[in-house]
């Protein structure tokens, strides 16, 4: 019998991509130009801020973000234990200290009631995770953020499409995005900052140019962290696509929630627009239980994700370098999260083979 293989994600590139991609080609102009400004601009647009600042990737973005703030040696910003590595990453590499604080179970987000314990002198910044495109509770954190005087940066790497109340999901603070090829919105590898700051979109510039602002008189220790034209017209239109492919993304989201009738489905707060990254489910028990679920899917030729089996707390290079902490939540959830194929690509038939096999596990 052959099996219909259904995968967790699948870049949705048309016609139209490859069209802009051959334009720029054919325009001799390949590196970051206008095709780029115009992504920005349009970008910056449909979030609803003032600037917004093409980067080679998302971990790019997270690492100028916190250079643009002056974050550094010596400072503590407070992240979740409960991302992609990247987000702490990018921490680490401007030499400052993630200081860990522990998730709620629903969203997977930080938890905002913990967060202003975890504040000391040294505290500069909060970097916190929309997860899987769920957005933060970002009233909450915007008035911790005020009152102690901490920049707020917003990992929204899977959460392009989603929304707090009336504002887009990165535009609280200074906002970062991926367009990697896994996420809503691709050009392959690229990021995006957003700010509504003139002085920080500046910085930001300036520091993905090798501190340029002027041709080859630099005024700073910068990076090249340049997107190129190339990845901005396929970004280009995927965007003008995107109110669509978010809406397949919800539309797939709906049906298992009204077919799927096992398990811990995703939790939506009544203020949000869900980005629905991830469609992410709890199969309560230990990891042996979950990865033996996500093997018999995989045997009927479904893939799933486990987004993430280990805390970042708990990777190698970072529980070498901080003191150990105990994240009790995030390290419940790291052993129970099952994340469900809801990509655009998926047809009616798709849907119905996931859901009758995660009902029959
Ligand atoms: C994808 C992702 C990143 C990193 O983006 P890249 O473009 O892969 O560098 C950072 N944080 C989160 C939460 C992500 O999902």
């Amino acid at each position: 019998m052959m099996v219909h293989n259904i995968s967790i994600s699948k870049p949705d590139i048309g016609e139209s991509e490859k069209k802009a991609v051959m334009d720029v080609l054919g325009s001799g102009m390949l590196a970051q130009g206008k095709c780029t400004q115009n992504f920005e601009e349009r970008f910056a647009d449909f979030c609803g801020t003032k600037y917004a600042v093409a980067t080679s990737s998302g971990t790019t973005a997270l690492h100028l973000a916190l250079l643009a703030h002056g974050i550094g040696i010596g400072d503590e910003v407070i992240t979740t234990p409960f991302t992609f590595i990247a987000t702490v990453n990018s921490i680490l590499y401007t030499g400052a200290t993630p200081v860990f604080v522990d998730i709620e179970k629903d969203t997977f987000n930080i938890d905002s009631t913990k967060i202003e314990a975890a504040i000391t002198n040294k505290t500069k910044a909060i970097m916190l995770v929309h997860l899987f495109g769920h957005p933060c509770e970002m009233d909450r954190i915007m008035e911790i953020a005020q009152r102690h005087g901490l920049v707020v940066i917003e990992d929204a790497a899977q959460a392009a499409g989603a929304w707090y109340k009336d504002r887009h999901a990165g535009s609280f603070g200074t906002g970062c995005f991926s367009f990697y090829a896994t996420k809503n919105l691709t050009c392959g590898e690229g990021g995006m900052v957003i700010t509504n700051n003139e002085q920080t979109a500046a910085q930001l510039r300036m520091l993905r140019n090798h501190g340029m602002r002027r041709r080859y008189y630099h005024e700073c220790l910068g990076f090249n962290y340049r997107m190129t034209d190339i990845q901005a017209a396929i970004g280009g239109v995927q965007l003008q696509r995107f109110a669509d492919t978010q809406e397949r993304r919800r539309e797939n989201a709906e049906y298992y929630n009204n077919n799927i009738r096992r398990f811990t489905l995703p939790h939506v707060h009544g203020n949000c627009r869900h980005a629905w990254h991830q469609y992410t489910i709890l199969i309560d028990g230990k990891a042996e239980k979950r990865d033996r679920y996500v093997r018999k899917l995989a045997e009927q030729g479904i893939s799933v994700g486990v987004f993430y089996p280990i805390p970042a707390h708990k990777q190698q290079h970072i529980c070498g370098q901080l003191p150990s902490v105990c994240m009790p939540i995030a390290e419940e959830v790291a052993e129970c999260v099952v994340s469900l194929p809801v990509h655009p690509g998926l047809s009616l038939r798709d849907l119905e083979t996931v859901s009758e096999a995660v009902n029959h596990l």
